[in-house]
């Protein structure tokens, strides 16, 4: 029988990216074997390469639309670009990292017997009309705008999950992952909190869209990742789909603000065309990872930005 603390084979598709390098480092620290499969699409070797020397890490670099053999006893799927800029850049191509991935890391699952993770998103509720969101909520989502690549795509991707679960009595894990930040976040994704700080510490124009008063909630990466790990340390089966993400709620404008402050940047606000179907606002109601997972964020926004600044600082000393 599997034991929570014995050292296992764990895939993690995405491992180079933002979250997935952070995860792969947890999995490393617990004892696990670790195969990050990547492409490279958004991810970067800056993020894994001081993993790369680890006796238990290997990095494999594949496109996950495209079948996978291995053998492995957990499977984190992490793969898929996360920002606005990245998955619009190739929307075909998203759709098949969501859907085909999906399938790909189903099928590895069904033959291994392999515990599989999903890395759902908030998106999958849209432009929400409930406030803040529980799992039991379906969603408003344009089906064919342009956040519908993402958004449709990891709505099917939950699908697939739950078929394989029911069909096919694989051991799944959904969980919807709302905005988190942190260190490791790519400088040109788009995303704001990456956006607000490199312009903060660079003294550009802070670019807010629309008046800034739409919502977010803002999870720092290392709660998220403890999330995770709980969530798949379960020994019953819960397939889910769970909420992850931290409930305190900022309007873009208040986060624009405490960059600002925490950067001591001289940086002006500019407002610039709010994008389409961008979400009014979004917090997650966590009730249900607070008493599945004994799990709630720990780390303040304050004190995250702060870590992440401090990343970007000397990430920018050596990109220029
Ligand atoms: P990221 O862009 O930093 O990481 C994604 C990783 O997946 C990158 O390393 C990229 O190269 C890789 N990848 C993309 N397409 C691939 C493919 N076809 N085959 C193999 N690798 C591929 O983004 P992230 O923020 O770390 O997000 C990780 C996962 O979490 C994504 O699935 C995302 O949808 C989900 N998520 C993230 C957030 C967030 O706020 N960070 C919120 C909701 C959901
Ligand atoms: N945003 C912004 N300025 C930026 C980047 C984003 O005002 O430079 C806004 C964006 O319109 C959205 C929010 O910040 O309302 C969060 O955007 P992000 O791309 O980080 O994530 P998502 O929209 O997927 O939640």
């Amino acid at each position: 029988m599997r034991k929570y603390n014995a050292s296992r084979q764990v895939l993690v598709t995405g491992g180079a990216g933002f979250l997935g390098s952070h995860l792969c480092e947890r999995l490393l620290d617990q004892g696990h074997e670790v195969l990050c499969v990547d492409n490279f699409f958004t991810g970067t070797r800056r993020n894994i390469d001081h993993l790369l020397d680890h006796p238990r890490f290997e990095l494999i670099r594949h496109d996950i639309s495209l079948p996978v053999q291995l053998e492995v006893d957990e499977i984190y799927n992490l793969a898929c670009p996360a920002s606005p800029v990245h998955y619009q850049h190739d929307p075909v191509q998203t759709v098949k990292t969501s859907v085909l991935g999906a399938l790909n890391v189903l099928e590895l699952a069904r033959r291994t017997k392999a515990r599989v993770f999903q890395a759902s998103t908030s998106e999958v509720y849209g432009d929400p009309d409930v406030h803040p969101q529980p799992e039991s909520y379906w969603g408003r989502v344009n089906p064919v705008g342009l956040r519908s690549c993402y958004d449709e795509g990891k709505r099917c991707a939950e699908t697939l999950f739950m078929d394989y679960h029911r069909q096919c009595g694989v051991d799944v894990r959904i969980a919807r992952i709302f905005n988190t930040y942190g260190p490791r976040m790519h400088p040109n994704d788009g995303r704001v909190v990456s956006n607000f700080i490199v312009q903060a510490l660079r003294g550009e124009p802070i670019t807010i869209y629309g008046e800034g008063a739409q919502t977010r909630s803002f999870c720092f990466v290392d709660d998220l990742v403890e999330g995770f790990l709980r969530y798949m340390a379960l020994e019953e089966s819960m397939p889910g789909p769970v909420n992850l993400g931290n409930p305190r709620e900022f309007t873009i404008r208040q986060l624009a603000e405490l960059v600002i402050e925490l950067t001591d940047s001289e940086s002006e606000l500019v407002f610039k065309p709010l994008p389409a179907d961008d979400p009014q606002q979004r917090r997650p109601d966590i009730a249900l990872a607070r008493e599945l997972l004994d799990w709630e964020p720990t780390v303040q926004l304050r004190e995250g930005l702060a870590r992440t600044i401090e990343y970007f600082e000397e990430l920018l000393q050596v990109v220029h």
